[in-house]
Formats: C-alpha cells, sequence, structure tokens
C-alpha cells in the first residue's frame, strides 16, 4: 500500500499517524524537533478535566514509535513535494543527530558528565539543559541528540557511553530522503505570540512576568522547579499572581483580531491547580470576554469562581514595577472602580501564532491562508481539504484549536489522505 507523509508529529499528526497506520497505510511522520510530541508535551495537566498531560499523551507516542506502519523521522523538514495527488515525491532533509540511532539506548548517561549547560527550549527558557540531552524524559525516540553547536568537544561523553553511540560531525551528516506518497497531511501546529511585542507587560524587563507557557513548566513536576511556583525575582512563593488575557489575540493596533480560543480556559486551568497547590495565594484572572465554550467548559469557569479565583473584567494597560513587587493600574469595567493591583508574579496569556515554516510550506505548494496567516480549508465544511488536491491540514496549522478539537481534525484529515490511497486502487 501507498505511504502518507504526515508533517508535524504533535497531537493532531499523531492522531492522523494512528488512524492512517492502523488501516494498513505507511505512514513518514516528519518532524523538526528531536522528540514528536509537540507543544501538548511540554503542558501540565489538561483542561476540562484536569487530566496530566503526559499521562495521555505518552502512551500515545509511544504505541506510534512501536507500530510497524510508522517510520518516524526526527530533525527533519520537508524541503519540497512535487508530483500530484496519488503520486507526490517528498523530499525530506534529515540532520544529524550525532548519536548513533541504533545503538544509543536513552540510558542519558553521557548527558551526566556533559559539562555545558545552555538554555532549555523545552522549559520554555525556565530551565537549562546540557549539549548533549534527551528533549524530556518521555522523548520519542527515546535517543540522546548532541547539540554540536554548543559542543566543546571535551569528548567526556564518547568516553562515557558504553555503547559507543556519539557520533563527531564527521560520522553523522545531513542526509536527503526521497518519499514516495499517495498524500500528505500537513499537522504543522503553532507557534506562541512573542509577548515582547507588547512591552507595556514587561516581559523580559521585569523577571516576575513570565509567559503561560513558562508557567506550564513551572507548575509541572518535571520542570525547572519540579512544580514548585516560583518569583523568578527572589525565588520566594508567591502570595499573589495574576493572569492577562488576549495578549496578542484580539488586538486590532497589532493586526492580530482574532481569538486564540483557548487562553481563557488554561488560565482557568492554571489559576485552579494554584489554589489546589496553594490554597493562600491570591489568583486573579484580568480577561476582556471569557470564551468558555465547550463541553464542559462553563461548568469548569464556575468551578475556579467557587476555588475563589477573581476574575475582573477590564482591558490591562500596562504591568509597572513598585519596590519588589508588581503593580497593574486596571479599571474594572463591570463596577466602574479603578484600582492599583498588586501582584507578585504576573502570567501573560500568549495567543497562538502561525508557525513561519508553514507559511513558506503552504505558499510553495500554493495553499491559502487567511489574513492572520493560518492555513484556509477549500470551503468551511470540508476543514481538512485544502486548495492543493492531495495535500490535507489538520490541527492548529489551521487555526487556534484546543487539544480534542486537534485530535478531531488530524482524524478527519487521515480519513481524506485514506480516500487517496484507495483512489489508487489499492
Ligand atoms: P503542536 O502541538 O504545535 O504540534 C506541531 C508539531 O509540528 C510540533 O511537534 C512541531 O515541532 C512540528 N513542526 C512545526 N513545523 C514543522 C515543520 N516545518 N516540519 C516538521 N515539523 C514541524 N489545549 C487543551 O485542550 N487543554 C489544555 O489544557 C491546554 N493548555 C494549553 C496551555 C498553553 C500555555 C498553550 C499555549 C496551549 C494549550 N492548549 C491546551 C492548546 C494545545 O497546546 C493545542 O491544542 C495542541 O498542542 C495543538 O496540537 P497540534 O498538533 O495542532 O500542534
Ligand atoms: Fe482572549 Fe480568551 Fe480568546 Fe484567549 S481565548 S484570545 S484570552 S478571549
Amino acid at each position: 500500500m501507498s505511504n502518507v507523509v504526515v508533517i508535524g508529529g504533535g497531537v493532531a499528526g499523531i492522531q492522523a499517524a494512528m488512524d492512517l497506520a492502523n488501516h494498513g497505510v505507511h505512514v513518514y511522520i516528519v518532524e523538526r524537533e528531536p522528540s514528536i510530541g509537540g507543544h501538548m508535551a511540554m503542558l501540565d495537566k489538561t483542561f476540562p478535566t484536569n487530566d496530566c498531560s503526559m499521562c495521555i499523551l505518552s502512551p500515545k507516542m509511544a504505541e506510534v514509535s512501536r507500530h510497524k506502519n510508522i517510520t518516524i523521522l526526527t530533525l527533519a523538514e520537508v524541503e519540497k513535494i512535487a508530483g500530484t495527488a496519488g503520486n507526490f515525491t517528498v523530499t525530506v532533509t534529515k540532520y544529524p543527530r550525532y548519536v548513533n540511532e541504533t545503538d544509543c539506548t536513552g540510558c542519558g548517561e553521557c548527558v551526566e558528565v556533559c559539562p555545558v549547560e545552555v538554555y532549555n527550549k523545552f522549559d520554555a527558557g525556565l530551565g537549562v539543559r546540557k549539549a548533549i540531552y534527551k528533549p524530556h524524559a518521555q522523548a520519542v525516540p527515546n535517543l540522546v541528540v548532541r547539540d554540536a553547536f554548543h559542543c566543546i568537544d571535551c569528548g567526556l561523553c564518547y568516553d562515557e557511553c558504553g555503547k559507543n553511540a556519539v557520533l563527531s560531525v564527521t560520522e553523522d551528516k545531513v542526509q536527503t530522503l526521497e518519499i514516495p506518497a499517495a498524500s500528505v497531511i500537513i499537522a504543522t501546529g503553532y507557534t506562541l505570540f512573542d509577548a515582547r511585542n507588547k512591552s507595556q507587560f514587561g516581559y523580559l524587563r521585569y523577571a516576575d512576568v513570565i509567559t503561560s507557557l513558562e508557567f506550564e513548566r513551572m507548575i509541572n513536576a518535571g520542570g525547572p522547579t519540579k512544580g514548585e511556583l516560583r518569583r523568578l525575582s527572589n525565588g520566594e512563593t508567591p502570595k499573589s499572581v495574576v493572569f492577562v488575557q488576549c495578549v496578542g489575540s484580539r488586538d486590532a493596533a497589532l493586526k492580530r483580531n482574532y481569538c486564540s480560543c483557548v487562553c481563557c480556559m488554561y488560565a482557568m486551568k492554571n489559576a485552579m491547580l494554584i489554589k489546589e497547590h496553594y490554597p493562600e495565594c491570591e489568583v486573579s484572572i484580568l480577561y476582556n470576554d471569557v470564551r468558555a465554550y465547550g463541553k464542559g467548559y462553563e461548568e469548569y469557569f464556575e468551578r475556579a469562581k467557587n476555588m475563589g479565583v477573581s476574575f475582573i473584567r477590564t482591558f490591562t494597560g500596562e504591568v509597572q514595577k513598585s519596590k519588589d513587587r508588581l503593580v497593574l493600574p486596571i479599571e474594572n469595567t463591570e463596577t466602574g472602580e479603578f484600582v492599583n493591583l498588586e501582584a507578585d508574579l504576573v502570567v501573560l496569556s500568549v495567543g497562538m501564532s502561525p508557525e513561519p515554516d508553514t507559511v513558506r510550506l503552504a505558499e510553495s505548494l500554493g495553499i491559502s491562508m487567511d489574513e492572520s496567516r493560518f492555513l484556509t480549508a477549500e470551503d468551511a465544511y470540508s476543514p481538512a481539504v485544502s486548495k492543493a488536491p492531495g495535500i490535507f491540514i489538520a490541527g492548529t496549522a489551521l487555526a487556534p484549536k484546543d487539544i480534542p478539537d486537534s485530535v478531531v481534525s488530524g482524524g478527519s484529515a487521515a480519513a481524506k489522505a485514506f480516500l487517496c490511497v484507495l483512489e489508487r486502487g489499492e
């Protein structure tokens, strides 16, 4: 049977790959990072059930890695898609891991001896990682990766590895693969709004202003603070936390008019997690409108209020510093009251943006995008079907979505791709 190439190994791509593979189609997942999992792997809990995110995702990632019909290509990007529906040739560039993928067992002994520490992207910059590292404990594939840019070639990891799995730059090279495929699914997800573009909120100017993704890593037991909520300025536990909503969303001045769909809900989730762990902590959510549209979401909103989370309707103008605290001058637009709200920690609920690489890919394939540069479907009633025949679209590459909707979208793209395979008479 023909192949299908799924670009992006987040939850939407994983769902698409599993659905196809379970129907006998061979799937290549092309993932840019050293592990599949996407943003969901970085989250602590998931609304509206507050289940542990990795407890749901990790078994799916493991299933994908074991599936006989799935080949995972990590550190890989699609360079070109040539041909027509049913007969594509997908050119993939696979970047070197500098680790023998067959011999490495992911034991991490090399990581222990590496003396270099650099910014850890997976911990949203809050923690550090070594120059040879495993992206996270449940990474798939379960392999380390050597970051040749930061490696000082001290040789300690080579000496430590009992399998001789660490490779030098001359032993591992960039590879080009040409994969024949009946269909392609683009599930390349989103990137987060860069909070520095709302400089009035003081991100990277004030240590205690962080983004929602940084908060997710901080509250996660496997994260850089082992789940302890900390002020980055002085390491103390915050006594009050304020969430600022719609940062980089619904903002006409930035030409970002759309709602990012998930930030009202994830702020409620994180506010409730603070209340569970630190009942004395004051938690406020500064919102314009609350979007709690999904099944069980309104009840979740009520639960947050009942747990003592304050919801204040306002348009947050700026975050100021006063001695060692932060101050947000706001008008409560429901009561007309002006207050200077004090906080130890401010969390910016940043919105979703399209992935720049997806935009480039879409332009090269003639797939249309909306004014915000998210991919668009052929029509509203065929949301997985792009304007390029045989190429389907899934997950947040189309528009901001939560996890359940991303999974549905991955399944829908898989069903369409399967029809392409069948049309080849296989
Ligand atoms: P992604 O998770 O972004 O995955 C895309 C994958 O594609 C990534 O692995 C990426 O590396 C890869 N990729 C990108 N470009 C390329 C390329 N050119 N080539 C190859 N690979 C590429 N939703 C919930 O339902 N519940 C929650 O509690 C929740 N909490 C959240 C908290 C925060 C702070 C944020 C920001 C979001 C939250 N979400 C939540 C939303 C959730 O993250 C998304 O719905 C989900 O991750 C979307 O999955 P995806 O597969 O579409 O995209
Ligand atoms: Fe604003 Fe909520 Fe929409 Fe996010 S989901 S953009 S916080 S209204």
